[in-house]
């Protein structure tokens, strides 16, 4: 099966870096991509005409929780817990955990492929579903879905606790346990590393930095190295996260992956941002500081913008972790997950960190979207449109009431584009997106799952919050509800 697109504009990349190929083709043969140019005059089975469109690699989320994100659209907007200096770790997240039941996962879990899928993403680093739906349900509803995903199982030897209302702290478990843990994801890693024709990328996913001992990191450090796979661990992700690590270690997020010897190349840390210079710390870096040891370990930071913005909070600046040499990935951690509005948000928290219009630019950002994911995962034949490159693509239409005047594609994928402006959606060569229809499931009976399913949550609260509020007091209505007598 020989596939062509035509297009009005082709992201292409010229082995060095990303050029714009104005009225290419792009041609694909079962999963590759064979020919990218002006013309082509071999035989073509099917042609996709993107006359008005962008044909962009599919963008790549470099942190996601399929299974659980879902619940918090609606819920975690405009509330947090202020003595958690604003997050929502450990308190509205963990009651709506567990207010959770374990069949929920399922069609959260195919609702955030579809909804990230819509969004020009082809890839994503998940963290979650194997643990919640079982490795086995896990590789079916990503054979089903037709995405690219990073799976692997939870690693930790701790576990957070409190023993005052805002006292949260580790409570550890014993290395024992740990290691137990790290069997099990080794094991996961061998049974489904390139499962489902090699769209199931197995990684080995230790949960948070504050929870994985040093000997732990230690551990999973060797076994990486052995497997050579994939690492995604949260660090840098919470002020509160910070502070206990200062308290336990004398050591920053960073610092103390990077004694460990966890950091390296191989690790995307979610979500980074909380780094000696930050506003929100008030802990001055040493010398180049946290920059400086992320850019020579060659580790990647995710930058999920918007679960951050939500509660008053940025990076601090998409550019100048890149100019420091931090290679940065984007990822989406909440609802909705959006690239395209991932990438909005990152490049505008990027301007604002730095007061600067040169900040957070559109190549910049589409960069850390395509190449810098692939990076990430280690996947040279990902993020970029070349002969020889896997054929993951994302083709948006650029003649769109979001996106007219464009006279520059990669400007309006940032700054205008929106979910409905993408038209098709190919991954491993495959159409899993045609003409703006999602071909892998029913959207519209998934969309009434899904608020039934939420909704039943949300009534859950009281039982699972600790002090047992209900979701309203929880997360207040914008408005009062108003029942006239008639
Ligand atoms: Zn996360």
């Amino acid at each position: 099966m020989v596939t062509g697109i035509k297009g009005k504009w082709i992201i292409a990349h010229d082995g060095e870096k990303p050029r714009l190929l104005r009225d290419g083709v792009v041609i694909i043969q079962g999963n590759k991509i064979t020919h990218v140019g002006k013309n082509y005059n071999g035989k073509v089975d099917k042609w996709i005409d993107a006359g008005t469109h962008v044909v962009s690699p599919g963008f790549i989320a470099t942190h996601v929780h399929a299974a659980t994100a879902p619940k918090d659209k609606s819920f975690i907007d405009d509330v947090g817990a202020r003595h958690f200096y604003m997050s929502s770790l450990g308190e509205n997240l963990t009651a709506l955990g567990k207010s959770i039941k374990p069949e929920d996962f399922h069609i959260f879990a195919k609702y955030s492929m579809a909804e990230l899928l819509k969004s020009g993403c082809t890839t994503m680093v998940e963290i979650g579903m194997a643990p919640t739906l079982g490795a086995e349900t896990a590789k079916k509803y990503i054979d089903e879905m037709g995405m690219r995903v990073v799976e692997g199982l939870y690693v930790e030897d701790g576990s957070w606790a409190r023993d005052q209302k805002a006292n949260l702290f580790t409570e550890w478990h014993g290395l024992d346990h740990g290691l137990k843990m790290l069997d099990e994801a080794e094991a996961f890693v061998k049974k489904y590393d390139g499962a489902v024709d090699g769209r199931l990328i197995a990684a080995l996913y230790p949960s948070t930095v504050d929870k994985v001992s040093g000997p732990l990191q230690k551990a999973i450090r060797e076994k990486a190295n052995e497997l050579k796979c994939p690492v995604s661990i949260h660090a840098a992700q919470w002020v509160v996260e910070f502070q206990n690590m200062i308290r336990m270690y004398a050591k920053t997020p960073i610092q103390f992956l990077a004694e460990t010897g966890l950091l390296g190349p191989d690790l995307i840390i979610g979500h980074g941002w909380a780094i000696p210079g930050h506003p929100l710390l008030g802990y001055p870096p040493e010398g180049e500081g946290d920059l400086k040891i992320l850019a020579e370990s060659g580790a990647t930071v995710s930058h999920d913008p918007l679960v951050f913005i939500k509660r008053g909070n940025k990076m601090h600046s998409h550019s100048k972790y890149m100019e420091a040499g931090v290679n940065l990935g984007i990822g989406c951690d909440t609802s909705p997950q959006d690239m395209l509005n991932e990438m909005r948000m990152a490049s505008y928290t990027s301007k604002l960190a730095d007061w600067s219009c040169f900040s957070g630019t559109a190549a910049e950002i589409h960069g850390s979207a395509t190449l810098g994911g692939a990076q990430a995962i280690g996947r040279k034949d990902l993020g970029r449109i070349a002969p020889g490159a896997t054929a993951d693509i994302a083709i948006i239409n650029m003649e769109t009431l979001n996106n007219v005047p464009c006279r520059d594609p990669v400007k309006a994928i940032v700054n205008s584009a929106s979910r409905e402006d993408v038209s098709h959606v190919l991954v491993d060569g495959k159409l899993v997106i045609d003409d703006g229809e999602l071909l892998v499931i029913d959207e519209a009976e998934l969309v009434s799952q899904v608020q039934k399913t939420t909704q039943a949550i949300w009534d859950r609260i009281p039982e699972n919050h600790y002090l047992g509020q209900h979701s309203d007091v929880v997360s207040p209505q914008s408005y009062l509800p108003w029942e006239p007598d008639q």
